[in-house]
């Protein structure tokens, strides 16, 4: 059985509408699937219809970001209820906290550089103000010919540390895992081979740390980090006693992810997180 459980839309960052994303899951072979748009379940109701429709068996979900150990970390919940009102709550919050940090990155890019237009210019990828992106900005950045590559946008301008880097005062891990657990869902630690820590260790003590407030799952295969990682965060989940969770993170065609479905399969001896979870179908 082909699963998987990290997915974005163009709800978020990524660039098919729900219903097409759904299609090309089904063309990969999935018979099981999350839709995990970036601090927001507004897809939700558009993949779980397509999927009800193509046959497969659909979690409704979502990355949330979060502050941690100085980083931004992410926390997929999965099979939550979108209709909860403090969800909602939860979930404006956070699209007011991405707005508001575009318009303070588009200020950097026109102080540091005379670069104009950028908020708007983001905001016409981002197709909302919902869920605005530093991915929006690097589409926009490379659209105009001021980067190269979609790549040299994130490492000139975005990525932390550099110059139109703008600090975003996330909710905690702990707030996050409260709101999923709230609306029924369970909470993976998502990717968690790919933060950049001060120490290596740190990740590990995140997963002890997420384990302490509750976490349910941490992902042991991912599309976004190495075979190395999902190998040592297999081990993560056997020590501390987790669900393991997979998913590709596929963004758009040509990008750098495998195709839904396709990241590595899971340890047979770990239990899925998918056997927890009430499936749509
Ligand atoms: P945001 O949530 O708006 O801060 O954007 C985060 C998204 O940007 C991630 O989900 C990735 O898709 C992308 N991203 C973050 N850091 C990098 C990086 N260093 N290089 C390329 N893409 C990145
Ligand atoms: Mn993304
Ligand atoms: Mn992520
Ligand atoms: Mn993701």
């Amino acid at each position: 059985m082909i699963i998987d459980l990290h997915m974005h839309s163009n709800v978020s960052d990524g660039s098919l509408p729900p219903r097409e994303l759904v299609a090309l899951a089904k063309e990969s072979g999935v018979s099981l699937m999350a839709l995990t748009d970036h601090d927001t379940m507004a897809g939700v109701p558009e993949a779980a219809e397509a999927a009800r429709s193509a046959g497969i068996g659909f979690v409704p979900g979502v990355e949330i970001s979060t502050a941690w150990g100085g980083q931004t970390v992410h926390i997929v919940g999965l099979g939550l209820d979108a209709d909860d009102a403090e969800a909602e709550r939860f979930f404006a919050g956070a699209s007011t906290l991405r707005d508001k940090r575009g318009q303070r990155i588009a200020e950097k890019f026109e102080k540091l550089y005379g670069i104009r237009g950028s908020y708007e210019g983001a905001l016409s990828f981002a197709g909302n103000r919902e869920n605005l992106s530093r991915t929006h900005f690097a589409r926009w950045l490379l659209r105009e010919g001021i980067v190269k590559t979609y790549q040299e946008a994130f490492d000139r301008f975005l990525r932390t540390g550099r110059p139109c880097f703008v600090q975003t005062d996330w909710p905690s891990v702990a707030e996050a895992v409260a709101i999923i657990h709230r609306t029924g869902g369970l909470a993976v630690i998502a990717h968690p081979g790919r933060y950049h820590f001060d120490s290596e260790w740190m990740s590990d003590e995140l997963c002890r740390d997420f384990r302490r407030m509750g976490g349910d799952a941490i992902e042991v295969s991912s599309g976004s980090q190495s075979p190395a990682a999902d190998l040592h965060f297999a081990q993560v989940a056997r020590d501390l006693g987790f669900l393991a969770s997979a998913g590709s993170d596929w963004h758009s065609p040509g990008g750098t992810r495998p195709a839904p479905g396709h990241q590595a399969p899971i340890p047979d001896d770990l239990t899925p997180v998918w056997d927890k979870l009430r499936i749509g179908r």
